[in-house]
């Protein structure tokens, strides 16, 4: 299978990782006999080095042509006086727009081998969590009709069924591939938004009947987070609430350096990225942890080319480079020894198999 994949590696530490990544799905290709073709891309802050903007229209189609697209990270520092619509970041918001990217799967996983980093207690994160946040991107409160009326503001939450039957069916279906388990978060006791939601996961959930369906109150949700986190495998939601628990997520498991992401549409199109930023306080220094960026590659093979087995393989070199005691310098105790970004990339290109 030949597959073609835009590589954005953006400002700071982007290239570092996204090297990385290249390795390790080059030994994925080997081993499994499959071939990518990487198209680099430029955009955020080297690209208004070269082109005075963040986004130009020829990286625009060119991500447009590809599969998928991979983005190591955007900004720093050196453009932090551009003003807003010239700044890195823009590239992002542009990339995901004009690609049309509406659910975002943000998986928060913590490693029993890593539980320590958690700021959970150790009973409660003891056996690992592994959670799947799938949340809508472009509708809800931040789209809706927003204004001002004499000394009042408002901004309105709109959804419509279709656009809730989407997202539902991209978490019914992440839900397949991992523990049969959706929690709509909402807050139907008050929203009307909220109940038209649970209408239609409803409805879309008849046509999964391996998957188990329950709901929960958004403030309910963010409180069972860190009390019992270990309920949750996929947890469904809108925009806004899946904006602040998808963060809460990523905190509880205590390492940013570890956590992959992929923003997708309705065909197999996705685009994958770390969610940490551009970390310039180390770039260069070849130190910084590329595994967010190796597991946002699996959740590509995974979601775009439909390729489990070689998903799981890469999952499975990293959980076994951190049980062998890998640990890059965001990750490791006092007293470990930490690994440069190539050698971890190298610790896991050697346990693909
Ligand atoms: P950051 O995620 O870049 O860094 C926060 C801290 O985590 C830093 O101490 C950094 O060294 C560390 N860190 C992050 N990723 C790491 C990794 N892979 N390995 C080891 N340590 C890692 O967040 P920030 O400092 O708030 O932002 C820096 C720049 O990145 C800003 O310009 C910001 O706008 C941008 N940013 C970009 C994205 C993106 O491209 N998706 C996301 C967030 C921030």
């Amino acid at each position: 299978m030949k597959m073609n994949i835009a590589l954005v590696p953006g400002d700071g530490i982007g290239p570092e990782i996204i090297a990385e990544a290249v390795k390790v799905l080059e030994k994925v290709g080997e081993v499994y006999g499959h071939e990518f073709c990487f198209d680099h891309l430029i955009a955020g802050g080297a690209s208004i080095d070269l082109n005075g903007v963040p986004l130009t229209e020829e990286t625009i189609n060119r991500a447009k042509a590809a599969d998928a697209v991979m983005l190591g990270a955007v900004g720093g520092p050196k453009w932090d006086n551009e003003p807003g619509p010239n700044r890195p970041e823009r590239a992002l918001l542009g990339l995901r727009s004009s690609l049309g990217l509406f659910c975002n799967l943000r998986p928060a996983i913590i490693y029993p081998e890593l539980s320590e980093a958690s700021p959970l207690k150790s009973e409660v994160v003891a056996n690992g969590i592994d959670i799947m946040v799938v949340r809508e991107l472009t509708g809800g409160i931040y789209f809706g009709e927003k204004g001002r009326k004499d000394d009042a503001a408002y901004d309105v939450m709109y959804y419509s069924r279709p656009e809730i039957e989407r997202i539902s069916k991209k978490a019914f279906d992440a839900a397949m591939l991992r523990d049969k388990h959706v929690t709509v978060v909402d807050k139907a006791n008050v929203l009307e938004s909220s109940r038209l939601w649970r209408e239609v996961t409803k409805e879309v959930a008849a046509s999964y009947p391996e998957v188990t369906l329950d709901y929960m109150y958004v403030d309910n949700a963010a409180m069972q987070l860190v009390k019992n986190p270990g309920q949750f495998d996929v947890v469904l939601t809108e925009n806004m609430f899946g904006d602040i628990l998808s963060d809460e997520a990523s905190m509880i498991t205590g390492s940013i350096g570890m956590l992959p992401s992929a923003s997708l549409r309705e065909d197999k199109f996705g685009m994958y990225e770390p969610i940490h930023g551009s970390a310039p306080d180390i770039a260069g220094k070849g130190i910084s942890n590329p595994i967010a960026t190796i597991l946002s590659a699996a959740m590509m093979l995974r979601y775009t080319f439909s390729l489990e087995k070689e998903a799981d393989a890469i999952e499975r070199a990293v959980k076994e480079a951190l049980r062998d005691g890998l640990r890059t310098m965001d990750i490791k105790k006092n007293d470990e020894k930490a690994s440069s970004t190539e050698e971890a990339g190298l610790e896991i290109v050697r346990r693909i198999r």
